[in-house]
Formats: structure tokens, sequence, C-alpha cells
């Protein structure tokens, strides 16, 4: 699995963002046709951690 390349940065402290886990999420909407990985059967969402804050967020992986 390759992350993408840009760091996620924290809406609150404006900290770049740990990226410490992918989750598989089923798509629900013919708008997330463009993410859904084939092999896995959904999408990655990536899921990131502030350091500082503690703020979490997440993102769909593009590849
Ligand atoms: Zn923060």
């Amino acid at each position: 699995m390759v992350a993408n390349a840009s760091p996620v940065v924290c809406a609150t402290c404006e900290r770049e963002m740990n990226h410490h886990a992918e989750k598989l999420v089923h798509p629900t909407d013919s708008v997330d046709d463009g993410y859904l990985d084939p092999i896995l059967g959904g999408i990655v969402e990536e899921v990131h951690a502030c350091p500082a804050c503690g703020t979490g967020a997440s993102r769909r992986s593009t590849r």
C-alpha cells in the first residue's frame, strides 16, 4: 500500500499530522467510484492524527 506523498496538516494547529492507519470503506455513492480499489473491493481511507493536539482526520487515498 502506497501512501500519498503530500502530508496532511492539522486544521487546528497546522502541524504536520502522522499517518497512522488505513481503513477500508465500502462505497455508498457513484461519486466514490473513482476511489474504488478493485482488489480490495472498497475505498482506502487514510487516518491521520496530530501529534500536538490529538486532532484526527481522514482522507481518501488516491493512487
Ligand atoms: Zn493539531
